[in-house]
């Protein structure tokens, strides 16, 4: 299937990919005996909807196949991992619907038995400690078109080597002084075969092993062997990796391991209108240009999650993109389209108004009110039913009038008819304005008849309108947000030049149906007309805050109709 996504769920069960085939093929053949995957996030950032997708191949292969899936954290960097991100983290794979049970790792733990391997690469000759400077090492390297040179330290002795490396344990040299190094090939045509590093010297404490080493693990040496130690079977992961697949399988070959891990690789996903590499999330989070990362613009999980946005929607979308080998760029709407799909299903209905105007009806007795009964959900009768108050005065959408309509325009104006949603149908009357122009309050008369929105004599009104009765109404904060960035790929340096300034609109005056007030904290509304709401952490018992997740329009139903 291919990456573009869209395509419709098959009814029965998951699509085929390459990976599933491959591992149906390794079990079919007795291959292994049970299947093991990986998560292996890097702690230096929060999780993405790029991992998303990576979790769901990784966890959702080794399901499929009776088998498990490690969470494992690729702690090897000690400079930028902090314990906020190893229990984001956790929450965050968690949250999705992901249990790796008793198999959390930490790359870390395997640090001696990496270093004792990296001792026995020295004496058997396939590395050595090379002791040129960082700047030296590039040169020396070669390019994608120039082969590289062989260092001068190369060759020196297996028990010189030992020494060096021993003390470069030892803590007796400085950062860029020493280097272990595999011994591969300096003309490779494969720059990752150049005799790569496999330990540097970094002083400083890592998060889990403290000031215990100061050499640490490069990323291609401490993987494959980490997924060995854990008897991985599939090691499934990102398509840049390909070019280390060779470097991967040559530490396996090189040891004696206690397992044969395979390196499989697939496309990232990558969305539009939003970044997805942490370091430019990090950044965003740095530089103040977004709350937290947990800020409901990003593609964070913390900010989805925050946004409104369900794991359930989210595994959807992920199984709809589906598993490829084709780098491509996602459309955001799709990922909308399956969040609308969820939530219509979950999402109770109520009325709210965010740019309140006020209508009074003339001929509403003053100090009445009646109890107006409403369908909590028409998509699913079990949600049942509730009342919402009606009363003289009531609050409705700014937009929903206008003095002087334009042409098919068929909500209030002087004149016309509409119908109160679950309500009357109203007639207005007049508009009081001020000084400005600007229309402060609108008059109107209802129909006694028309209970429940339909007339006894079967007129028909074009346009229904949603309200709240102003005396019932519950004040409330309402966030509305919009694409991160106004362009659908932001690239280069200047790529934080493309943050849409309008991504957060902020409205403070808001007014909600009363059956909301004890709203719960994260808990899924549509409000009728406006889209689909969620309650953010920032409410207070007499302050709601609510998040808008999405509005109505779904965009990917009309170009998966129209077939682009
Ligand atoms: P980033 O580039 O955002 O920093 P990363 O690859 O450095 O991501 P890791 O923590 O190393 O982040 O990633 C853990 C796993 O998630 C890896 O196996 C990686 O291949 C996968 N992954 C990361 N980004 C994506 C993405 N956009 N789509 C699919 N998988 C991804
Ligand atoms: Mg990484």
């Amino acid at each position: 299937m291919a990456g573009a996504g869209g395509k419709p769920k098959a009814a029965e069960g998951p699509p085929s990919n390459f990976i599933r085939s491959i591992v149906a093929d390794d079990v079919r053949s007795g291959k292994h005996a049970r299947i093991v995957t990986r998560f292996p996030p890097e702690p230096n950032g929060y999780l993405h909807i790029g991992h998303a997708k990576a979790i769901c191949v990784d966890f959702g292969i080794a399901g499929e196949f009776g088998g498990v899936c490690n969470l494992r954290f690729d702690d090897t960097n000690p400079a930028k991992e902090e314990v906020e991100y190893v229990e984001s983290i956790q929450e965050d794979v968690r949250w999705l619907g992901f249990d790796w049970g008793e198999n959390l790792f930490y790359a870390s733990d395997y640090f001696e038995r990496l270093h004792d391997w990296a001792v026995d690469l020295i004496r058997g000759g396939k590395a050595y400690v090379d002791s040129l400077t960082p700047d030296e090492i590039r040169e020396y390297r070669g390019t994608l078109t120039k082969a590289g040179r062989n260092s001068p330290y190369r060759d020196r002795p297996i028990e010189e080597s030992l020494d060096l490396f021993a003390r470069m344990r030892a803590g007796e040299f400085e950062e860029g002084t020493h280097v272990l190094r595999a011994k591969i090939d300096m003309a490779s045509p494969n720059v990752n075969l150049r005799d790569p590093a496999l330990y540097r010297v970094r002083k400083a404490a890592h998060h889990r092993t403290g000031d215990r080493w100061c050499i640490y693990p490069m990323y291609d040496y401490a993987h494959p062997l980490s997924d060995a130690i854990e008897h991985v079977t599939h090691s499934l992961c990102t398509l840049e990796f390909a070019d280390h697949r060779p470097l991967y399988d040559w530490c396996i070959e090189n040891l004696d391991v206690p397992s044969r891990p395979r390196q499989i690789e697939f496309a990232r996903l990558n969305l539009s209108y939003t970044v997805m590499s942490k370091r430019r999330l990090r950044e965003l989070v740095a530089d103040g240009l977004v709350s937290g990362w947990d800020d409901p613009r990003m593609p964070t999980l913390a900010g989805l999650r925050r946004r409104g946005f369900t794991p359930e929607a989210i595994r959807d979308f992920c199984e709809r993109i589906g598993v490829a080998k084709a780098d491509n760029l996602v459309d955001v709407a799709l990922l909308e389209h399956c969040l609308r799909e969820d939530l219509n299903r979950r999402a109770p209905r109520t009325m709210a108004v965010l740019r309140p105007l006020k209508v009074v009806i003339d001929n509403y007795p003053e100090g009445a009110e009646e109890e107006l009964e409403a369908v909590n959900n028409p998509e699913d009768p079990a949600m049942g039913k509730r009342t919402v108050p009606f009363s003289r005065e009531l609050w409705i959408e700014h937009e929903d009038f206008r003095e002087v309509p334009p042409p098919k325009y068929f909500r209030l104006s002087p004149g016309t008819e509409v119908r109160l949603r679950w309500g009357y149908l109203i007639r207005c009357t007049g508009v009081v304005k001020d000084a400005s122009g600007e229309p402060t309050e609108v008059h109107c008369t209802y129909d006694p008849e028309t209970r429940g929105g339909n007339a006894p004599d079967g007129r028909k009104v074009k346009s229904t309108i949603h309200w709240v009765s102003a005396r019932h109404a519950v004040p409330a904060e309402v966030r509305l947000y919009d694409r991160l960035f106004s362009v659908e790929a932001p690239e280069g340096p200047s790529w934080k030049e493309h943050l849409n300034p309008n991504a957060l609109e902020t409205l403070e005056r808001c007014w909600i149906e009363p059956s909301l007030a004890g709203a719960a904290p994260g808990s899924h509304w549509q409000f009728e007309r406006l889209g689909y709401f969620v309650v953010d952490e920032d409410s207070r018992s007499d302050r709601k805050v609510f998040n808008r997740t999405v509005s109505l329009r779904d965009t990917w139903a009309r170009i998966e109709k129209k077939g682009f």
